[in-house]
């Protein structure tokens, strides 16, 4: 399947780099202080591509020797980490750009039914900024992203971009038909969802990773989950595959 086809506003980065960083950043033997060394490298690296549209209005330097032309980054740019894993790609953002605001967004994956759980939303009534980067290092269902871009169009933010390390299919699928003008950058699009809502071949869990808190089999990916998760991820998969 031609993703980058059918979703224009899908970019997975071709940069050498980032393919070199995503692989010690999947490999299982990766500890978490070297994990998120490496979620804040990628974070910089696709950052960096991601921005490359926004902008620019005209500026006179003076540099000590003579004035001269320069440019100012014109949209004010919020970052919008979903937490907890997107904190881990804030600080690059902010290297960037140090007069981003950080928006924090709470949301969580309902283990059941796989739908996002809102409960944390500091927004104030009317957007202050105009261009928002959704930071969340794994794209899977969607359904966060979705709802964060519903939360922040809302507010009134006029350009949306979603920043992930990895995005599965079906999750480009179901942000890409109900935003279609929302760009999705990546470092890299798996193969597709596990009955937990899990990417594979994927990284495991991005915030248990970075964070270091492994509670055993059951939160590992891969095991066994509800019925009700399974079910959502395939009807993500007729829906991708264009059976509904
Ligand atoms: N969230 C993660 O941290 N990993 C996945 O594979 C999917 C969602």
């Amino acid at each position: 399947m031609d993703l980058a086809g059918r979703y224009p506003n899908l970019h997975v980065s071709r940069h050498p780099l980032v393919a070199h960083k995503l692989a010690l950043l999947r490999d299982r033997a990766t500890e978490p202080k070297l994990f998120r060394e490496l979620v804040r490298e990628l974070s910089w690296l696709l950052g960096y591509e991601a921005m490359a549209d926004l902008t620019t209005q005209p500026i006179t330097v003076e540099t000590p020797l003579e004035p001269t032309a320069g440019a100012e980054l014109e949209p004010k740019v919020g970052l919008v980490p979903v937490l907890r894993a997107g904190l881990g790609m804030v600080d690059a953002m902010l290297e960037l750009m140090p007069s981003a605001e950080v928006w924090h967004i709470g949301l969580y994956r309902d283990e059941r039914s796989l739908k996002p759980v809102e409960y944390y939303n500091k927004l104030p009534d009317a957007a202050t900024v105009q261009v928002c980067l959704i930071l969340d290092p794994m794209l899977a269902t969607g359904g966060s992203s979705s709802a964060t871009v519903d939360i922040l169009k809302h507010w009134g933010a006029a350009r949306i971009k979603q920043v992930s390390l990895i995005a599965a299919p079906e999750g480009v699928a179901t942000l890409s038909a109900a935003h279609p003008d929302v760009d999705i950058h990546v470092a890299a699009v798996d193969r597709a969802l596990n009955e937990r809502g899990y990417i594979v071949p994927g990284l495991g869990d991005a915030g248990d990773r970075q964070f270091g808190t492994f509670a055993g089999p059951s939160s590992e990916p891969g095991h066994a989950s509800g019925d009700e998760a399974a079910e959502v991820v395939r009807q993500l998969q007729r829906t991708l595959s264009g059976e509904e």
